[in-house]
């Protein structure tokens, strides 16, 4: 027998210890770690709103979505990361075939996301809609001359186009896209069409695309509509260049304009995995949805929720609901005919 134990201040200090113990827990849980790609001020307001209603301590790394990847690649099961915020669908794939992300298993998300937008496996899931429009110069062109991404390939477009690098991943989806809807010869034959018309060689990201247009550079754009959005709403000079262009929805008539996501991934290395779910759930609710349509300008993941008066002012379209799974699938296929059809 351990006579140690029948002294009263050794069994003053077990029960200590079990309470120490039992606080301990709830404390070492309430902490939630997230890697993530959107820029801080759109994405830290709402972990701040997080934290205040669930006292969870959310530790908040941010990074490029390619060089956050790696890092999660990199530290394995070791990784302290529990969620991965990035953008575009054809990321989040990469992400889903690295092995780095676990099925979330939230019937409230099921409930509350599209289908197509989140995804096969379930673990990762659309917080945001973008759309990736045609955008033309009011004076030079009429919305009846354009229709489709398809017709951008007809050489009455020659020299007309600036659309950023096949690099980008934006314009990576938006080919996973035609594949998807076309097929590879068709899409090969429609890329060398597009890339025939570009004005210049791809040079900047979709501002630069916009600001190219008001400069008479080219006649219209390809670019995600939240930057024009953002342009609008600035003071500067930006404001000036995009209110020389209008946003024309293309393919109406067929399967919609190309909309694409910003996502959420539950990690495999997830030591908070219960704050994760919670934190997901929280994202996808009405209040920080709104939040993030207002500030961003991206379309809200369910339809239910307003959108911007800058958006509401580019009117209502038709979105393709392809799933957004294929968008990944198709990624390594639509690189090799971008990169043929000679789009630097
Ligand atoms: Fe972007």
């Amino acid at each position: 027998m351990n006579d140690r134990f029948d002294y009263p201040s050794a069994r003053a200090l077990c029960g200590l210890l079990l309470i120490l113990l039992a606080l301990g827990a709830p404390l070492r849980a309430a902490e939630l770690n997230v890697y993530s790609a959107r820029k801080e001020a759109l994405i830290k307001p709402l972990l701040d709103k997080y934290s205040a209603a669930s006292g969870v301590t959310v530790n908040l790394v941010t990074g490029k979505g390619d060089a956050l990847l790696t890092r999660l690649q990199t530290e394995g099961r070791n990784s302290p990361a529990d969620v991965l915020i990035t953008t575009d669908a054809g990321r989040l794939y990469r992400a889903h075939e690295a092995g780095v992300l676990q099925k979330i298993a939230s019937p409230a998300l099921d409930a509350a996301i599209p289908a197509h937008l989140r995804s096969e496996q379930g673990d990762w899931y659309g917080l945001s809609v973008r759309a990736r429009a045609i955008v033309y110069a009011r004076d030079r062109v009429q919305p009846g001359d354009l229709s489709s991404y398809e017709d951008l390939a007809d050489p009455k477009w020659k020299r007309r186009i600036c659309i950023r690098s096949s690099s980008n991943i934006y314009n990576q989806s938006l080919v996973a896209s035609m594949l998807a809807a076309h097929g590879g010869e068709k899409t090969d034959a429609w890329l060398r069409g597009l890339v025939a018309n570009f004005a210049r060689p791809p040079v900047g990201g979709d501002r630069d695309q916009v600001l190219a247009a008001a400069a008479g550079q080219c006649d219209v754009v390809i670019v995600n509509t939240y930057y024009l959005a953002a342009m609008l709403n600035d003071k500067s000079a930006q404001r000036e260049a995009a209110e020389k262009l209008k946003v024309f929805w293309p393919n109406q008539n067929g399967q919609g304009a190309h909309v694409n996501i910003s996502g959420i991934g539950l990690t495999t290395a997830a030591r908070h995995r219960d704050n994760a779910v919670r934190l997901i759930e929280y994202l996808a609710s009405t209040e920080a949805q709104t939040w993030y349509a207002e500030v961003n300008h991206e379309y809200p993941i369910r339809s239910n929720i307003p959108v911007s008066k800058t958006l509401a002012a580019m009117g209502k379209f038709k979105a393709d609901t392809l799933n957004l799974h294929q968008l990944g699938q198709h990624n390594a296929e639509a690189v090799k005919l971008m990169d043929r059809a000679g789009w630097k």
